[in-house]
């Protein structure tokens, strides 16, 4: 099964799972399951992305925030 990715650039059609388009070497960025999401780092539940604290234990789940 093969696996293409459509340059958002030029539009050329790269073959393989490439970091890159291999005409323009514009970065692909796949949207992947996991970036819709935040790992809580203190009891690991899965919250939507869009939250800034866990919704079981209020971690703050983007560093860098101060209350
Ligand atoms: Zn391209
Ligand atoms: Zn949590």
């Amino acid at each position: 099964m093969s696996y293409t990715l459509k340059c958002p650039n030029c539009g050329a059609r790269n073959i393989n799972k490439t970091a890159w388009c291999e005409k323009c070497l514009t970065p692909f960025n796949p949207p992947k399951a996991e970036d819709k999401s935040l790992d809580c780092p203190n009891c690991h539940h899965i919250n939507d992305y869009l939250l800034d604290h866990c919704e079981v234990c209020h971690e703050p789940l983007k560093p860098g925030q101060s209350e």
